[in-house]
């Protein structure tokens, strides 16, 4: 049995629709199916509903949907659906988030670095809003989408085999339970940057899970004829990554070999033929001593 997610519908900045569906039904019954959102495609994941549905034996479920509270940042979705047989034959959709349908079904050769590529298959991108819009399953998208594939897996073996760096992303919190030790919720801010509940985040927990990247530092065009006042520009590092995860202001990446963090300050994106394939950060390096420090991932 297998979930998909077949449409994110954004229908205001508050309020984004879902649809999914289940193929290769092998069971009847009670299923029960818990719409999990997180801030990270690793999780962790929180339950935003659940939902159960009888099932008598047709060939399709009928399509589920709901609608869940959205925020601004890129929200990813999954499915666990869990069968009338019981826990234990419990199963995932793949993750798909808002604004880029990144589908998890599609990865790059080694699984185990954790990058997925995305697979546009079902949606395209609205360019004026940058949201996924309703299925589209035209001759147009297949070819632009075995092209994106294409290129996404070459520039991913490129990285792999040249200069790739690896680096853990640490997707910043933007919702969940607030710091019930250092939120202040006359600012809505953290009081305390040297928190050790939120990292000065203000959200219990401060990051999600890591994520496993490949990236590659770019190598800075130092102008001769800088001036004094522009300095701080000749220490700014720039690190390019494949598009997605996306990358947002404030999430923190770790430069695994070393452990040197970087704090991420801004992101552009870059396209190949038409597509989008890679975004580039500039990031700040934090010093040793910065409360980031303390979210833990594995070093080798
Ligand atoms: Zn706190």
């Amino acid at each position: 049995m297998k979930a998909f997610i077949t449409a994110v519908l954004p229908v205001s900045k508050t309020r984004v629709d879902l649809q999914w569906d289940l193929e290769e039904v092998t069971e009847s019954g009670a299923f029960t199916f818990e719409l999990e959102r997180s801030g990270s495609p690793a999780g962790p994941w929180t339950t935003v509903e659940t939902f159960v549905d009888v099932y008598l034996g047709a060939d399709d479920l009928a399509d589920e949907s709901a609608n869940v509270l959205s925020l601004s940042r890129d929200i990813y979705y999954r499915i666990r659906v869990v069968p009338p047989s019981g826990a234990a034959n419990e199963f995932y959709s793949a993750v798909v988030n808002l604004d880029n349908q990144a589908e998890t079904e599609v990865c790059g050769p080694d699984p185990a670095i954790g990058y997925k590529v995305i697979d546009p298959a079902q949606f395209e991108t609205d360019p004026e809003t940058n949201l996924t819009k309703r299925p589209l399953r035209g001759r147009s998208d297949v070819r632009r989408r075995l092209l994106r594939r294409k290129i996404l897996r070459a520039e991913y073996i490129m990285l792999k085999k040249l200069n790739g760096i690896e680096f853990y992303l640490l997707k910043r919190r933007h919702f969940g339970t607030r710091c019930t030790e250092c939120y202040d919720p006359t600012t809505r801010e953290s009081t305390r940057s040297h928190c050790d509940v939120c990292y000065g985040t203000s959200w219990t927990g401060g990051y999600f899970n890591p994520v496993l990247l490949l990236g590659r530092r770019l190598v800075s065009q130092i102008q001769s004829d800088i001036s004094p006042q522009t300095k701080d520009d000749i220490n700014q590092t720039r690190i390019q990554f494949l598009d997605y995860p996306r990358l947002d202001e404030g999430d923190i990446l770790v430069e695994r070999a070393h452990n040197k963090r970087f704090l991420v300050k801004s992101r552009y994106f870059t396209s190949l033929k038409t597509i989008t394939v890679h975004q580039t950060v500039s990031v700040s390096e934090l010093q040793r001593q910065a409360k980031e420090f303390d979210v833990s991932v594995t070093l080798p």
